[in-house]
């Protein structure tokens, strides 16, 4: 398997004591699966994510991505494996309003060090044609819609190719239509890709999109 979690457990500090989000939960993902976790609000949700991505570490347990535990790794090569291997889509598009549509393409590939600059950007193109998008390549964010600017987000977490693509309510601030397209243009690069998807979302419309569903409930995530 190529995403192993085992029984991962998160409680945060709190003044009041540690607050129990996640106990004993387990997963596992290779190569082309895709996995939407449902859950009501608060139940933990994001907090999963964060540490399948390596933004959080889980209290116990051990979450491994190709045969690598990443919270073993020093500062730096824990920094670099998360930029090279993870994909992060979020609620908000997190796009920097100074640089063009394909500038903001290329952000991860500035931290990189890319050794092969020309080819990065063809494929940053490339990409940017996959989403629909080839013709807005020099816009300011601020002129593009929400849909439009969350499929920039989608193609700048591509563009180094990651083993695994997370988004955390990607559809949350989109209207219907747009969520719509949105969700279909995740699976359809994650089939294209072959990586591994986890799409956190409210939405029963963007989950069914998915072929496997879990819920977090009372902080165990159950199969739904
Ligand atoms: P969801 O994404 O499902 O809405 P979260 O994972 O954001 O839920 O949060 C789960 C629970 O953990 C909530 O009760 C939240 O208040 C709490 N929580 C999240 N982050 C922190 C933190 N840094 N410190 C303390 N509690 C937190
Ligand atoms: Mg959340």
């Amino acid at each position: 398997m190529s995403l192993v979690a085992t029984g991962v457990s998160k409680d945060y500090p709190t003044r009041m004591g540690p607050l129990s989000v996640l106990r004993n939960v387990n997963v596992s993902l290779n190569r082309g699966d895709a996995l939407a976790v449902m859950g009501p609000s608060g139940s933990g949700k994001s907090t999963f994510l964060h540490m399948l991505g390596t933004l959080d570490t889980p209290t116990a347990g051990s979450i491994t991505l190709e045969g690598t535990n990443p919270f073993t790794l020093p500062e730096r090569e824990l920094a670099a494996f998360r930029n090279r291997r993870i994909g992060f889509v979020f609620q908000d598009h997190h796009l920097l309003p100074q640089c063009s549509v394909l500038e903001n393409v290329l952000v991860p590939t500035l931290v990189s060090r890319d050794t092969q600059p020309a080819e990065t950007e063809a494929y940053a193109r490339q990409l940017l044609e996959r989403v629909g998008l080839g013709g807005r390549l020099d816009h300011r964010p601020a002129e593009l819609s929400g849909g439009e600017r969350q499929r920039v987000a989608v193609a700048r977490a591509l563009v180094l190719k990651p083993v695994l693509l997370l988004a955390d309510e990607p559809t949350g601030n989109l209207d219907r239509k747009n969520a719509t397209a949105v969700g279909e243009l995740l699976m359809e690069l994650h089939r294209q890709e072959n990586n591994i998807l986890v799409v956190v979302t409210h939405s029963p419309e963007l989950a069914k999109l998915l072929p496997k569903q879990v819920e977090v409930n009372d902080g165990t995530l159950v199969t739904s």
